[in-house]
């Protein structure tokens, strides 16, 4: 079968996947409830952008991307307690500690999103 080389090649593009991760966490200078031992259902989305590789129609492998998603701060998060990782443990601070460990090896990482719940969002796109 010919396959159309380099067709849709070198175009710019964002790729973003979607993960999850229960954690307990407590904020201790919150005026409210968030002060108290509680937990979330996180949701976190990474965004890729690059070019297409002509050879692969590609940005990125999903499953290159989840490797080092999974082993950098999935792992690192799921069950666990987030103030031992991220003392102050706001989405937003949140945002930046993920963002720390994923930049290194993913060059092209442009946004990530972390839902604490369904409709509390931190996008944040590096420093
Ligand atoms: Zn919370």
């Amino acid at each position: 079968m010919q396959v159309p080389r380099g067709a849709f090649s070198c175009e710019l593009m964002i790729l973003r996947k979607e993960y999850g991760f229960e954690a307990a966490h407590f904020i201790y200078n919150h005026p409210g409830k968030c002060r108290n031992l509680h937990g979330h259902s996180y949701k976190l989305f990474v965004c890729l952008e690059g070019k297409v590789n002509p050879e692969t129609g590609m940005i990125i492998d999903f499953d290159d991307l989840s490797k080092v998603v999974i082993e950098q701060v999935i792992k690192r998060l799921d069950h666990h307690f987030l103030n031992d990782l991220i003392p102050l443990s706001t989405a937003e601070n949140i945002s930046v500690w993920i963002w720390e460990q994923l930049k290194p090896e993913l060059p092209e990482l442009c946004q990530i999103e972390v839902f604490e719940t369904t409709d509390n969002c931190v996008i944040y796109r590096g420093a």
